[in-house]
């Protein structure tokens, strides 16, 4: 660079003041990658650090996403196939690791890469960085990771501009104002973003804001006077007051050379990489923090040149609903951060055919090309300069699971991809949003209206308001609903947003920040809610005549419809649910139950792994099936105790002291038992079904406060003082590493006896009646060989009894749980007795990492922010510590019984990443809760598919 890359690198770093991202740089330090200048240096070749593009030429392609950055590299491409794309280069993610692994400085081959690719682009745009007699080459500084985080890191427009080559600018154009207009924002934007003029902490808006509002007031006496209406006097003097706020915050001038600013610039956008809210995003999209950004530097086009002009942001289809039409929007006379940053609430894309027909048609043939050549939905953002159509940026849409399911079908009918890739469109993780609930119809209509905006984020949620990200994000904390309510969102109520159940604002449009990330969260999202009236302030919302009160009060939105309404109203099942779980005719006429079935389909043609359910009533098991499981994989038989009074017969038998009182109160048990298997069986209409004996510590059965002792003690005429003291001797310190699990079956037979007895002979009754069963009995908590051993015996005995008793031949599996260590690292032994494994993940992940289920949410927060585990354990498989134990147990268990059936029944069955893994191990089934079948069995699917 021409300026001391070192020195000013430097100063960017002391000038970017920004406290969270100072904070978050200590907090998650920058892994150390190998120095990217040696492998070039190596081979003689000089490193090459920046890429150029222009008039038809480009040194990159679309495939160069690692090193370019998403943007970088698809700028390359459009190029390459003749759209319309300002000149510009990259400035390659490899210079993002050295200047976080080289205290925020420069490879040294850097800066004349950086002049060389200025003068390129000035060859091809005829113009000059810094002239001050004709018109300037102006720059566009914008960040680029390899996959896109709207609106997270930083950007710089119309950088070039000084007090001199703005008079330039202002002759050449021959219009003041415009020139004036982009001086302004340069100074705002710069003096945000690289020099940290900020908000301070409970400041609701931001300082340069600020400055315009008192113009606006002092000179207009309104607040709200749109920024259009500013005349060239106005920018000045707001250039003046900006470069006067710019010095009273940071002491220093705001810098006037060109290349200086471009260093400063660069040194910004590469250290927003490390900002509180990238940081963030990261974690929730679990982008390494080694991959970087990439810097690019482009040409700026002008949108704002007058009513001839204009910027927007377009989608090749909805992404929102999922509608193939040209989707987006545009402001007239603005540039682009206008339209993303929901300042002004933009036109949708469909009036510029009106306003500008011929733009509009070189839109609408670049919307066609760009599906035919990268064959996915793109968002896109283009700048109409004096009535020609630009580029500026494309990338494959961000959508909802909505979107993407009809996305994946309907492109799929089209030809433009096949089904396996239709397949692969749709993220497991976000399938759930398509079965997420909708507003019910008939309270819907009951409701008061007190608003409609732009539905951005399709969904029905209700919570109560709160107009501030971390307050509403300390509410949610406590386990309240929250609405997340604010005038404009910007990237730093990420948080906020994050924890509200949705998302509504006064201002801004469909593709405004809050409206991107909120879809990609799945968030229920109403944007450019005009009726409503926010004071930060008085922290009220007034609307349809009503107020609402912060923390007080609810509000519901619909973000399909983009209906706003007062109060708390119900939710309904969506479309999914009603047509497939509840047989609604109307619902099964719908697109998105049949795109739902098409990609269900497609999953079952490409799938091997099962996908199994964890349910524990014929309901649950109903619905499941519905869903397309094929069989039960874990029935937790203790959840069966607590249903009607047998409770008490439950209680009876642990408060026993003696055999015999047990034994009566096992007997009991037994006729309720046998009824739910029965029930089972039948629901699951010969699908398999494994069956878990009594598992948890008995104590959580027991009735632990006086009251309840009491009442327990006249219904089994006893004293409360021997329940109390049973309970006592029941206490354990650690229950979870207690008396538990197999070890229960192995202190009292009694029960296994029972419970295997109930089992068979309710698989006895319907096989009589020609119904197919197959029962597989699974002991828990197993480490030793001898404890199943001895629990086998007990079932295979009372198998072999029911058999003969009830003369029928019954189809059945004695298997185990690997869910402690030793049952994983002796499974070569277990697998002697063992006819099937299931991996309990959820006290594998525990006892192998020592950390209790039910006690690690309070220090795993930590854990996560320090990168020590990238993803919570007790949701996705730890595949370096249990995934090896996993792996272990395969093996043994495949070495001793080669045909040994392999499940998983832990949290993580239902969770795609460790579905994705099950799947490599070559687990025969996954079993998760029945409304995660269908995500598991896409995540199977793409397993299946992945090469
Ligand atoms: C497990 O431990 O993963 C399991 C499925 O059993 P539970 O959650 O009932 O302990
Ligand atoms: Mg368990």
């Amino acid at each position: 660079m021409p300026s001391k890359s070192k020195a000013a690198a430097k100063a960017a770093s002391k000038k970017a003041p920004a406290k969270a991202a100072a904070k978050s740089v200590k907090k998650a330090p920058v892994k150390a990658v190998k120095a990217v200048a040696a492998p070039a240096k190596a081979s003689g070749k000089k490193p090459k650090y920046v890429y150029t593009w222009g008039a038809g030429k480009a040194d990159g392609n679309g495939t160069m996403k690692p090193l370019l950055g998403g943007k970088g590299a698809n700028l390359a491409e459009m190029t390459r196939i003749g759209l319309p794309v300002p000149a510009g280069f990259t400035i390659t993610t490899e210079v993002c690791t050295y200047f976080y692994e080289h205290k925020k400085t420069y490879p040294v081959e850097l800066k004349a890469q950086i002049e060389a690719g200025v003068r390129n682009m000035e060859k091809i745009m005829g113009t000059k960085f810094g002239d001050k007699t004709k018109m300037p080459l102006l720059l566009a500084v914008r960040s680029g990771a390899r996959d896109s985080m709207p609106g997270m890191m930083d950007t710089i427009l119309n950088l070039g501009l000084n007090d001199e080559t703005v008079v330039a600018v202002a002759k050449i154009t021959n219009n003041e104002r415009f020139a004036w207009d982009c001086y302004r924002r340069f100074v705002q934007m710069y003096g945000d973003v690289v020099l940290g003029v900020q908000k301070l902490p409970g400041e609701d808006h931001e300082p340069f804001e600020t400055v315009i509002s008192n113009l606006k007031v002092e000179r207009y006496q309104d607040e709200h006077l749109a920024d259009s209406l500013l005349t060239a006097e106005d920018q000045k003097d707001l250039v003046c007051r900006f470069k006067a706020l710019v010095k009273e915050r940071t002491g220093k001038n705001f810098p006037s050379d060109p290349w200086q600013q471009l260093d400063g610039a660069v040194g910004a956008v590469f250290g927003s990489w490390m900002n509180d809210r990238a940081i963030v995003y990261r974690r929730k999209y679990n982008i390494p923090s080694e991959w970087g950004t990439a810097v690019n530097v482009q040409a700026m086009v002008f949108g704002n040149t007058g009513d001839e002009s204009g910027s927007g942001v377009a989608f090749t289809r909805d992404p929102a609903t999922g509608e193939k039409m040209f989707y987006g929007e545009f402001l007239i006379n603005a540039q682009g951060e206008d339209v993303v940053a929901g300042v002004r609430t933009p036109e949708p894309v469909k009036e510029l055919k009106k306003q500008m027909p011929k733009a509009y048609a070189e839109l609408d043939r670049i919307r066609t090309t760009l599906e035919k050549h990268f064959k996915d939905v793109q968002d896109f953002e283009f700048t109409i300069q004096a009535g020609v159509v630009y580029m500026l940026q494309t990338r494959n849409g961000k959508r909802t699971g909505l979107a993407a399911l009809r996305f994946a079908v309907e492109m799929e009918k089209e030809g433009l991809i096949d089904w396996k890739t239709a397949v692969n469109r749709v993220p497991a993780d976000q399938l759930d949003q398509v079965l997420a609930p909708i507003f019910d119809r008939d309270a819907v209509k009951k409701a008061k209206v007190i608003g409609t905006g732009l539905p951005a984020g399709p969904g029905a949620a209700t919570g109560k308001v709160y107009f501030n990200a971390e307050r509403a994000e300390a509410a949610a904390h406590k386990g309240e609903k929250v609405l997340l309510v604010r005038i404009e969102t910007s990237p730093e109520d990420l948080r906020g947003m994050i924890a509200a159940e949705g998302i509504l604002t006064a201002r801004g449009g469909v593709s405004s920040h809050a409206a991107l990330v909120a879809r990609q969260m799945g968030k229920v999202c109403i944007c450019g809610a005009s009726g409503i009236e926010i004071d930060y302030h008085t922290k009220t919302m007034n609307a349809g005549g009503m107020t609402f009160k912060e923390g007080e009060d609810y509000i519901s939105i619909d973000g399909t419809s983009g209906t706003v309404y007062a109060g708390e109203v119900p939710t309904a099942d969506s479309e999914i649910i009603q047509g497939l779980l509840r047989g609604d005719a109307i619902a099964k006429k719908g697109a998105t139950y049949k795109n739902f079935i098409k990609l269900m389909n497609w999953c079952a043609d490409a799938t091997k792994l099962q996908v199994r359910t964890n349910a524990d009533t014929p309901k649950q098991v109903q619905d499941a099936v519905s869903f397309g499981a094929s069989g039960i994989g874990l029935c937790r038989t203790e959840h069966m105790f607590f249903e009607g009074d047998r409770i008490d017969a439950v209680r009876e038998m642990i408060l026993a002291e003696k055999k015999d009182d047990r034994l009566a109160a096992v007997a009991k048990l037994l006729p309720y038992q046998k009824g739910d298997f029965v029930g089972i069986f039948k629901a699951l209409k010969g699908l398999p079904a494994t069956i878990r004996l009594l598992d948890p510590p008995l104590h959580e059965f027991l009735p632990q406060d006086s009251t309840a002792q009491s009442a327990l003690a006249e219904k089994l005429k006893t004293s409360v003082d021997q329940i109390a003291k049973r309970v006592h001797e029941l206490h354990e310190q650690n229950p979870m590493l207690g008396h538990r699990g197999c070890r229960l079956g192995i202190s009292f037979p009694e029960i296994t006896e029972m419970q295997a007895r109930a089992i068979f002979e309710a698989a006895a009754e319907v096989a009589k009646k020609g119904g197919k069963v197959k029962p597989e009995v699974m002991i828990p908590l197993v480490g030793f060989k001898k404890e199943l051993d001895l629990q086998v015996a007990i079932v295979n005995r009372v198998a072999e009894e029911v058999q003969k008793e009830k003369k029928v031949k019954i189809d059945y599996l004695v298997g185990t749980m690997i869910e402690v260590p030793r049952g994983a690292i002796t499974a070569d032994e277990i697998a002697h007795t063992a006819q099937f494994f299931s991996f309990g993940t959820n006290d594998l992940t525990q006892t192998t990492l020592g950390m209790s289920r039910d006690d690690s949410g309070s220090f795993l927060k930590d854990y996560q922010e320090n990168e020590i585990v990238k993803k919570n354990p007790f949701a996705t498989i730890d595949q370096g510590g249990v995934g090896q134990l996993m792996q272990i147990a395969v093996e043994k268990g495949r070495k001793t019984r080669p045909d040994i059936k392999l499940g998983i029944c832990g949290e993580h069955g239902g969770d795609p990443d460790s579905v994705k893994f099950c799947h490599k191990l070559g687990l025969t089934y996954v079993s998760c809760s029945p409304f995660r079948v269908p995500v598991a069995r896409l995540a199977a699917a793409q397993a299946a598919l992945a090469k």
